[in-house]
């Protein structure tokens, strides 16, 4: 299993989905090339609702830091 690099979706590799490498090594795994293409134009995933980021980061938005 690996989770995608855009959309944090885990996919099995068995399912398509692949692996790129960036010129500094770092792997970075996408589930579909329209998460690879995403990723490439620096889109940001919460904006996607098909990208699981955005559920999370709306949950941490709900939860005030500074709470008194
Ligand atoms: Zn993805």
């Amino acid at each position: 299993m690996a989770e995608c690099s855009f959309c944090s979706r885990e996919y099995s590799g068995m399912n398509g989905g692949f692996t790129v490498f960036e010129r500094d090594g770092t792997a970075r795994h996408f589930c579909s090339r329209k998460c690879r293409r995403n990723q490439e134009m620096k889109r940001d995933a919460r904006k996607f609702k098909w990208a699981k980021k955005q559920g999370a980061v709306a949950k941490a938005a709900r939860t005030p830091k500074a709470a008194k």
